[in-house]
């Protein structure tokens, strides 16, 4: 059914380029073909395999050769240590690795079958072979034996599972999360939605691929066309860099056909994180003017940055989302951020028929429940009970707190397991930490709850200052004063901790459970 996907891209798109790197390039029809032919690379039988690589071109290979074979592929992320890596393979049974020649380093202490690819691959490779390895003649019949096309209804009821990711281990161990052909299709159709993408416009690719951000843009291209512009890795350099490149191309396009200019005119869209999105913004504002959709997700955005790109005119959309989801559940567009900009998307009739929120407090913030064909059914690495739990006749509980204003705006308080009930009353350390990251000097700041006798947990704040040379304890004096101001006694942190940076994980999300080990205190 992967293959289903796959053939699709083919078929609609053979003569576009779909996937892009700086030194490679496929149309809808050479990616099926390079599928075609590395498959056999991946041996006979195997149900689920293992892809762990650094090189993206190989990986991209890879997952469309897994694709084409309709296996099941388990994306392992390449900054993990060995143990890490063997302890994620076998909580899900998978005892097959595939890696490039850098990342075979790292697996010599797994103890489990690894098979390494390490071939560089030329631009278009277009020999054919048979499932048994034989040549096949490009014009043979058999090439195009498996034909069918895809429908939204034989889509719907594929359960099979595409990818297995892990999610990025924020509040501790990762969970295996297995997402199926379903969700990511459903996931790339209300994308499109959102964005109104068309054949052609170009998505920026500079997330990893073992992480949904970057996976679900590489499944977009495949089913709506759209030319994925990979970029091995973020830099401002980088990002410059493909910009002239498209600034060539199209020009050189329009040169060619000069009465018809604007017709060659594809639209341009990128994903970030906050934090890139913060630092395009700091270096370069205008750069991100260029683009007609920018999607910041994977964690809250600072509100001071969405009010400046409102400013700005930057046309910035704020997701939210989750390996659960394959990429965005909701994202709140423009018009919904001017409106409110804390939301992250705007409930209209479908969405609120799929967003439930439960044992609500006296300001409305509750457990988080979802259902939508992109969200995945169950996790792979913990009990059936734990699955039950979570896990409710088509409901998933997020494990996120949140609220909606006038009945519309959905509004991510925090997550459950960072709420502090201190007292008996609630605590929301990212409404501490929006008031702290207002003064002028602090570049960002982590409340967390830390154990007290007394009162249960109380607030503790870690503080990064931009200036890390001024004193202090002025800084403390200021943000108490910052405090005093703007909440209720009860959420003034009982510490002001000063540390050069804060602790985060590959997807540049503040590991707060590091902050709890750390000692400081
Ligand atoms: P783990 O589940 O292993 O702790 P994780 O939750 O960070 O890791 P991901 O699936 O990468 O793994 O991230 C999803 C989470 O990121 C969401 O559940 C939510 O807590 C947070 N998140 C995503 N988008 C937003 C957003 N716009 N605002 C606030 N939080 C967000
Ligand atoms: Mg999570």
């Amino acid at each position: 059914m992967n293959y289903d996907v796959l053939y699709n891209a083919k078929l609609q798109y053979e003569h576009r380029v779909i996937v892009k790197g700086d030194s490679y390039e496929y149309t809808g029809q050479s990616l099926f073909d390079a599928a075609q032919n590395d498959h056999i690379k991946i041996k006979a039988r195997q149900r689920r395999v293992a892809l762990l690589y650094f090189d993206k071109h190989q990986l991209i290979r890879m997952i469309t050769a897994c694709w084409y074979k309709n296996i099941e592929i388990v994306l392992i992320n390449n900054r993990l240590t060995p143990h890490e890596i063997e302890q994620q393979l076998k909580s899900i049974q998978c005892n097959q690795l595939y890696t490039d020649q850098q990342s075979l380093k790292m697996t010599d202490e797994i103890e489990i079958n690894r098979l390494n690819i390490i071939e560089t691959y030329p631009k278009y490779r277009v020999d054919h072979y048979d499932d048994q390895g034989d040549y096949v003649d490009p014009k043979d019949s058999r090439i195009n034996k498996r034909i069918t096309t895809i429908s939204e209804q034989n889509i719907k009821e594929c359960d099979a599972i595409s990818t297995i990711m892990f999610t990025s281990g924020t509040t501790g161990r990762a969970k295996a999360v297995p997402q199926r052909v379903k969700n990511h299709y459903f996931s790339a159709i209300q994308c499109q939605e959102v964005f109104d993408y068309t054949v052609g416009d170009y998505w920026i690719n500079m997330m990893p691929l073992y992480h949904v951000s970057g996976l679900s843009i590489l499944i977009r291209s495949l089913i709506s066309g759209i030319q994925c512009i990979i970029i091995d890795k973020f830099s401002i350099c980088a990002l410059h860099q493909v910009m002239l490149n498209l600034d060539n191309e199209n020009n050189g396009n329009n040169k060619m056909n000069e009465n018809k200019l604007n017709q060659n005119h594809h639209r341009l869209f990128i994903s970030c994180v906050p934090k890139m999105i913060q630092e395009i913004f700091s270096a370069d504002f205008k750069l991100l003017k260029t683009f007609d959709g920018i999607l910041v997700g994977g964690a809250s955005l600072n509100r001071q940055l969405i009010e400046q790109c409102i400013h700005q005119n930057i046309p910035i959309y704020h997701s939210y989302g989750m390996t659960e989801t394959c990429s965005q559940f909701i994202t709140a567009n423009i018009d919904a951020l001017q409106i409110n900009p804390n939301t992250v998307g705007d409930l209209d009739h479908d969405l609120k028929h799929r967003v439930l929120i439960q044992e609500r407090d006296e300001e409305g913030i509750g457990a988080l429940w979802i259902k939508g064909d992109n969200v995945i059914d169950r996790y792979l690495n913990i009990s059936e009970k734990m699955n039950d739990e979570i896990f409710n006749e088509g409901w998933f509980n997020t494990g996120d707190l949140a609220k909606v204003i006038d009945d519309q705006y959905l509004i991510i308080a925090d997550r459950r397991k960072d709420l502090i009930i201190s007292g008996g009353e609630n605590i929301y350390p990212k409404e501490i930490e929006a008031v702290l990251d207002r003064h002028p000097n602090v570049l960002e700041s982590a409340v967390i709850g830390k154990a007290n006798q007394e009162w249960g947990a109380r607030p503790v704040a870690y503080i990064v200052l931009k200036d890390q040379t001024i004193d202090f304890s002025d800084i403390e004096h200021e943000l108490k004063r910052l405090v005093v101001a703007k909440l209720s006694k009860y959420k003034h942190p009982d510490q002001y901790i000063m540390i050069d940076e804060l602790p985060r994980n590959q997807t540049g999300k503040v590991t707060k459970y590091m902050l709890q080990e750390d000692g400081t205190s």
